[in-house]
């Protein structure tokens, strides 16, 4: 637990099962309109969900189950090949009422707070930096988490996460096969969304929160080679 962590223990969670790496770290908005509802909630036996931290916008971070355990903020998920993300992750809830109830801007104090628990996180698992993702990139279909609004880049900058340059020349618009391809390559599931649709929205949400709609074009396919190079390149 970092120093500056304040303890507010969580009933919610397990043992990890031996054997399994923790080499995701999966960031999250609470979605819910007051920092102690949803501090209440993940402390709830009832609720059977959890997180391994959550960081109020003014920066104030709550521990609330052991990195050594296995936290409930997932969900039914999937990443590249694995469908029991619990087990290998460490899981950040950001305060924020999300997309159904006043989706706002992250607080600097937020950011920063977030970025050092991160780098902090980081310092002590060996987590590759393009497995640092959005609950929605593992679960697509079901989750906008933490959405557009989250500066990814500036985690980036930080070291912490992938994102591309924004200079990057188009590649040719991609074939659908072409992109749900290297959606999939990158670690995007596709079990309950046949058209890859959902799939791509979580990428844009993720490393394009610029262009969130309209057909798969070229900046898309070149954000999503230079991931799959960075990524390839460790
Ligand atoms: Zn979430």
């Amino acid at each position: 637990m970092p120093a500056n962590s304040r303890p507010a223990p969580s009933p919610n969670f397990n043992a990890r099962p031996a054997g399994v790496a923790i080499d995701i770290l999966l960031l999250h908005y609470t979605g819910m309109l007051s920092a102690k509802d949803a501090l209440d909630r993940l402390r709830d036996s009832q609720a059977k969900v959890s997180a391994h931290y959550m960081v109020d916008e003014d920066g104030t971070t709550f521990a609330l189950v052991a990195e050594a355990d296995r936290a409930w903020h997932a969900g039914v998920s999937h990443w590249a090949g694995e469908d029991d993300v619990n087990s290998r992750s460490i899981g950040i809830e950001i305060v924020n009422p999300g997309h159904d109830l006043g989706y706002r801007d992250f607080p600097e104090p937020q950011m920063g707070a977030v970025i050092d628990l991160c780098r902090d996180l980081l310092s002590r698992h060996p987590i590759p930096a393009h497995r640092v993702l959005g609950h929605s990139d593992v679960a697509p279909t079901r989750k906008q988490d933490p959405g557009e609004r989250f500066d990814w880049p500036r985690l980036a900058a930080a070291r912490i996460g992938l994102y591309p340059p924004d200079d990057l020349a188009a590649f040719a618009p991609p074939t659908a096969e072409a992109l749900r391809r290297d959606l999939a390559r990158f670690g995007y599931g596709f079990d309950d969304d046949p058209t890859g649709e959902a799939a791509l929205a979580a990428f844009r949400r993720h490393f394009r929160p610029d262009h969130l709609s309209g057909p798969a074009d070229g900046i898309d396919a070149a954000r999503l080679a230079w991931l799959l190079g960075a990524a390839a390149a460790g």
